[in-house]
């Protein structure tokens, strides 16, 4: 198989596949062409792949020649006229926001393989690019909350005074709230968990975090392991108690997210008022409205003397180790559809393959992305 590597577009800086990949690609008979400069922003020279056995191209004679195309965001709505019927694309495609492009790709014959619809399985626990870069985005929201706190993180005792620790209240413990409390736990805080996933208690508990439980939360079984939309009677009561907790809180790291639906509000403009002045906010589900009611997407604000960080593109801040991850994600996902002698082979009966492939020849193909796009 012949795969090319293309240059993100826009404000990203990270790159599907570094030359470290570039080199396990070959060794499975995998021929890699990359565009001129696509790791630049990852610090990826290009002489770096030539020396891992890439070739350098231009974006045109790559799409001319690959028969897939690796990116971390879904290539450019100019790129599909000059894709032909059977190439594979491959790259995160966050189906809801690009339904269009995705249906463009259908009707031209394209298969389209979505990373962040690949099956939240343990058999695809080591392709799952959306854990990768949730890791990222939790260890980076407490970084930044600690750099701009005006407090120390851990307790001190010195000759010049005790001082207390930090209290940080996170809200949703999935991947990227998980990894929140690991670090700010490792920098010495007091961590407060909120989640409507019972199954998480534990896990909280493990890494030194207190669950704060509101009861009657509402979880199904159907939903693979996410949460659902709750009561209204279930959000009052779990506002007030977030409330409580965040006029306590120096640092609130806000995860909670539902697929497929806008976030769930959760900080409301009244607690964050009440807040302490100098408290920091970050709101990783910034991108689909926000848990914190006065967070604006893409923004640094300051709401009454408290920071509000509206951010979920983290992973494109870390390029080097967030693009080494999603890169071996891929590779995990390649080794079950490519042969030994290097030839792509897409098994539309295996599970994962079935679960990621969003089109291919003319249908739309996941299951997932039916329900998704409402499509019978
Ligand atoms: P996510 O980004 O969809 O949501 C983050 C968290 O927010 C979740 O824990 C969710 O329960 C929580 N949340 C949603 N609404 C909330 C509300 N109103 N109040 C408080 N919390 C709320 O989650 P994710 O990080 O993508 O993980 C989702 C699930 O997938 C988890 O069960 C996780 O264990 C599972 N998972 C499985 C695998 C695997 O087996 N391969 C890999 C990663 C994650």
């Amino acid at each position: 198989m012949i795969a090319g590597i293309l240059r993100e577009t826009g404000s990203e800086k990270r790159v599907a596949i570094l030359p470290g990949e570039v080199i396990v690609l070959e060794k499975m008979g995998i021929e890699v062409l990359v565009e001129r400069g696509a790791g630049e922003r990852a610090f990826a020279a290009d002489s770096s792949y030539i020396d891992a056995g890439a070739v350098i191209l231009e974006r045109k004679e790559i799409i001319d020649r690959a028969e897939m195309l690796l990116s971390v965001n879904p290539p450019l709505n100019d790129d599909i006229s000059s894709f032909r019927a059977g190439q594979v694309l491959c790259s995160v495609l966050n189906p809801v926001e690009n339904r269009l492009w995705i249906e463009k790709a259908r009707v031209k014959g394209l298969t389209v393989l979505a990373l962040d619809l690949i099956p939240r399985t343990t058999r695809a626990q080591s392709m799952d690019i959306l854990s990768s870069m949730a890791t990222v985005s939790g260890y980076k929201a407490v970084i930044e909350a600690a750099s701009l706190l005006p407090r120390f993180f851990p307790m001190f005792m010195s000759a010049a005074g005790t001082i207390k620790p930090a209290k940080v209240l996170i809200l949703g413990a999935g991947v990227a709230g998980l990894q929140a409390i690991a670090i700010a736990r490792k920098l010495g805080a007091v961590v407060e968990v909120f989640d409507v996933r019972s199954a998480v208690k534990e896990e909280v508990k493990s890494l030194g975090g207190k669950f704060v439980e509101v009861e009657g939360a509402k979880e199904d079984t159907a939903a693979g392991g996410y949460a659902v939309e709750q009561s209204e009677e279930f959000k009052k009561k779990q506002q007030e108690l977030i409330q409580q907790r965040a006029i306590a809180a120096d640092v609130v790291i806000a995860t909670a997210q539902i697929p497929g639906r806008k976030a769930p509000v959760l900080l409301m403009k009244e607690t964050v008022a009440a807040m302490k002045p100098g408290s920091v906010i970050v709101d990783l589900a910034a991108s689909s409205g926000g848990n914190c009611e006065v967070t604006e997407n893409g923004k640094n604000i300051v709401f009454n003397g408290v920071n509000v960080i509206g951010k979920s593109d983290y992973p494109s801040d870390m390029p080097s180790d967030a693009s080494k991850m999603f890169g071996c994600n891929i590779i995990n996902l390649l080794k079950i559809m490519v042969s030994t002698d290097g030839k792509l082979m897409l098994n539309m009966q295996d599970e994962i393959i079935n679960g990621t492939a969003a089109v291919s020849g003319n249908e739309y193909i996941s299951q997932r992305i039916r329900q998704m796009l409402n499509i019978n």
